[in-house]
C-alpha cells in the first residue's frame, strides 16, 4: 500500500462557545494538516495521485477558505456576527463547534467526493499547536 501525504499550513482564529476555559475567547492558531490518501496505482503515470492535484484540491476546499479568517459556530449571537462582518471580511460560520475534532470530520466530508475514483481518502492530521493534534482515518 501506497500512502501520498501533502502538508499544509493556514493561520486561523477561532473561539470556542460556551467553553469554561481560555479557548471561550477569539485566539489563534498556527494550523498545521497533513491529508494522506492511498489508491490504486496509475499505470500511465505511475503516480497514485499527483501532488499538485492533491495540493489545489485541499487548498481550494479548506486553506484558501480558512486561512487569515475568523471561523465561529452559526450559534453565536447574530448581532454580534453582523457587527464582526462590518469591520472584517473574512468570518466563517461552521454549523458546529470550531474545535479540531469538529473541522477534522468536515473536511474528511468536504474532500471525500472530489478525490479521483481510484482514490481513497486515508487520514487528515490537524496540528492546532506544535504538541496537539487530532488525526481522522476512515474507519
Ligand atoms: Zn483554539
Amino acid at each position: 500500500m501506497i500512502l501520498l501525504t501533502k502538508h499544509f499550513d493556514f493561520e486561523m482564529a477561532h473561539a470556542l462557545m460556551g467553553y469554561p476555559g481560555k479557548c471561550r475567547n477569539i485566539h489563534g492558531h498556527s494550523y498545521k494538516m497533513e491529508v494522506t490518501v492511498t489508491g490504486e496505482m496509475q499505470p500511465d503515470t505511475g503516480m497514485v495521485m499527483d501532488f499538485k492535484a492533491l495540493k489545489d484540491l485541499v487548498n481550494e476546499t479548506i486553506v484558501n477558505r480558512l486561512d487569515h479568517a475568523l471561523v465561529l459556530s452559526d450559534q453565536v449571537d447574530p448581532t454580534l456576527i453582523e457587527t464582526l462582518r462590518a469591520h472584517y471580511d473574512k468570518i466563517v460560520l461552521f454549523p458546529f463547534q470550531p474545535s479540531t475534532e469538529n473541522m477534522l470530520a468536515h473536511f474528511a466530508t468536504l474532500l471525500r467526493p472530489q478525490l479521483p475514483s481510484n482514490v481513497r481518502l486515508y487520514s487528515i492530521r490537524l496540528h492546532e499547536t506544535d504538541t496537539s493534534f487530532a488525526e481522522w482515518r476512515e474507519e
